[in-house]
């Protein structure tokens, strides 16, 4: 098992298709695998802590930060920032395979900087259905899940830059494909 190469993993794909869930179920399932944890300049959501879903800073701290380098990348987003640390992914991934659940051109920005990453996009069985599970969240006002619909076109038109696209119709099904699809990478030389 010692041979097998930690890998950083990017699972990207539109707002709402369950890439949170099954990010947070792949590193439950898999004691090598770290979840990286991004800045962001937006609000917290409720339930939401400091230090567990986002590292939540202002935008001046988020602009030191990328002027002493600290990002592997960053975007912007409905007019917040979101950036992943560096030393935080970099540090992780001496130990464990580390995933990051980010946008489209962050994922792409990611590649720039490391080759060897795994691009992995998660694609709704229907764009509807992304609809109604915001919906559902409510956590968003109709305008802003509007913006978010817009969003998805453009994110899934990435999926060919992308090494990987899996479909979320089933849940169970999805996590095991990624789950085959990192074995997989590890085991590359
Ligand atoms: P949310 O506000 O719903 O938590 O996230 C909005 C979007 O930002 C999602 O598509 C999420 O994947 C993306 N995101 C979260 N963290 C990062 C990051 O560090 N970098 C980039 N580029 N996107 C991120």
């Amino acid at each position: 098992m010692n041979n097998k190469r930690n890998v950083l993993v990017v699972l990207s794909g539109p707002s709402g298709v369950g890439k949170g869930t099954i990010a947070k179920m792949l590193v439950e399932r898999n004691k090598n695998m770290s979840l990286s944890i991004s800045c962001t300049t937006r609000n917290p959501r409720d339930g939401e802590v400091d230090g567990r879903e986002y590292f939540f800073i202002n935008k001046d701290e988020f602009k030191t930060k990328i002027d002493n380098d600290g990002f592997l990348e960053y975007s912007e987003h409905f007019e917040n920032f979101y950036g992943t640390p560096k030393k935080f992914v970099t540090e992780k991934l001496i130990n464990s395979d580390v995933l990051l659940e980010i946008d489209v051109n962050g994922g792409l920005e990611v590649k720039k900087n490391f080759k060897d990453a795994v691009l992995i996009m998660l694609a709704p069985p229907s764009v509807e259905e992304i609809r109604n599970r915001l919906i559902k969240r409510s956590t968003e006002t109709i305008e802003k899940i509007n913006l978010r619909m817009e969003r998805i076109d453009y994110e899934l038109s990435k999926s060919s830059l992308y090494d990987y696209t899996v479909i979320n119709d089933d849940l169970t099904a999805a996590i095991e494909r990624v789950e085959e699809i990192i074995n997989f990478e590890k085991n590359k030389i």
